[in-house]
């Protein structure tokens, strides 16, 4: 098969030729028809993740077709339509057991602890357990895009912050989970403020719904503005880039009691950033991490896509080529345009 291939962190990957995977016994292979590039796939190309191995495969945001099925696999069949949460799950640890999967002790995660989806095939474990199948009138490139960010901001959202009506929603970041975030706060009837640096980015959480939006590269006191619009600070506060500064300025948008949803990474030199802890204390901020989404819950969100009530396909940006990935992917922390690039050509 033609995969997206490095043998050394930072060094910049090309598309080799490699062998095509063959299912484990629970296992399938999937011809991946569309995948979608992430940031996180930009961070573990820099060897900021401790579970990738070299030589590398990078690919989690993924849509495909069953192609092989284990022997062991009984719900899934050659030429269903699938996708799977960037955590796959094992089944059996405690956190399975209790229905939150997407904090197993076991996690399979194709492009990070195995081969990922850059590629013309990508063999998925524990298929059973992960793969969730697509509605027959979704597209790939949709499916692609729900993978990691949709799937997040899901989570965060709906599952974690549960914003109700007509309450306040700051969300830093207007990147793939940060636009995702705004359209489903919006869709709960959230009024949403989204905060950024890039004007293109800015539009077009407006067109997804946000009341307000804040350049903060050009706005001084970005909190203040914030806690101003709504009328002594938000309820719930989503950072959805995942830097020092947007996090504690996420939390300082609150107002008392409200709840900060922390999704976007603070990897490596950036994993400890100052919060202001005297206001946690002070106005009773609740804390939150978000980690994916577990396959049971994609049910509730391909419903709310069905109603129509959210887009994601509005959120993708530009369709690529496989030999067009390497390129892409070395530049995806440079921060340019708006929407998600999804490899639709392999
Ligand atoms: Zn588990
Ligand atoms: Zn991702």
């Amino acid at each position: 098969m033609r995969a997206v291939y490095y043998e050394a962190f930072g060094q910049m990957p090309w598309v080799a030729n490699l062998p095509d995977p063959t299912p484990t016994p629970d296992g399938v292979v999937l011809a991946v028809h569309a995948t979608g590039l992430c940031r996180s796939d930009w961070h573990g190309w820099m060897g900021h993740d401790p579970d990738i191995r070299l030589p590398h495969v990078p690919g989690h945001e993924l849509a495909g077709e069953v192609v092989a099925v284990g022997a062991r696999v009984t719900r899934w069949r050659i030429g269903d339509r699938v996708t799977v949460p960037f955590v796959c799950a094992c089944g059996v640890c405690p956190q399975c057991q209790a229905g939150q999967q997407q904090v197993c002790d076991h996690q399979f995660q194709p492009g990070f602890t195995h081969w990922g989806s850059f590629a013309e095939y990508v063999a998925i474990d524990r298929a059973d357990l992960n793969l969730v199948r697509l509605p027959d009138d979704m597209t790939y490139v949709t499916a692609a895009s729900l993978g990691c960010r949709f799937a997040t901001a899901f989570r965060a959202v709906v599952d974690l912050a549960k914003v109700s009506a007509g309450e306040w929603v700051a969300v830093y970041g207007c990147g793939g989970v940060g636009l995702s975030a705004i359209m489903l706060a919006h869709a709960l009837g959230g009024q949403v403020i989204g905060i950024d640096i890039n004007p293109e980015r800015l539009a077009l959480a407006r067109d997804l719904g946000a009341v307000a939006v804040v350049n903060a590269a050009t706005e001084a006191d970005v909190v203040g503005v914030v806690r101003e619009l709504s009328r002594g600070g938000v309820h719930i506060a989503i950072d959805a880039l995942g830097s020092p500064t947007t996090c504690a300025n996420a939390i300082a948008s609150l107002r008392k009691r409200g709840r900060h949803v922390q999704v976007g990474l603070l990897l490596a030199e950036q994993r400890m950033p100052p919060l202001p802890m005297d206001i946690v204390v002070a106005r009773e901020l609740v804390i939150m991490g978000s980690h994916g989404m577990q396959a049971h819950r994609y049910d509730a969100m391909l419903d709310l896509i069905q109603s129509g009530k959210v887009q994601p396909q509005r959120l993708i940006g530009r369709t690529i080529r496989l030999d067009e990935a390497p390129a892409a992917l070395v530049d995806l922390d440079s921060f340019r345009g708006a929407g998600v690039t999804v490899i639709t050509e392999f």
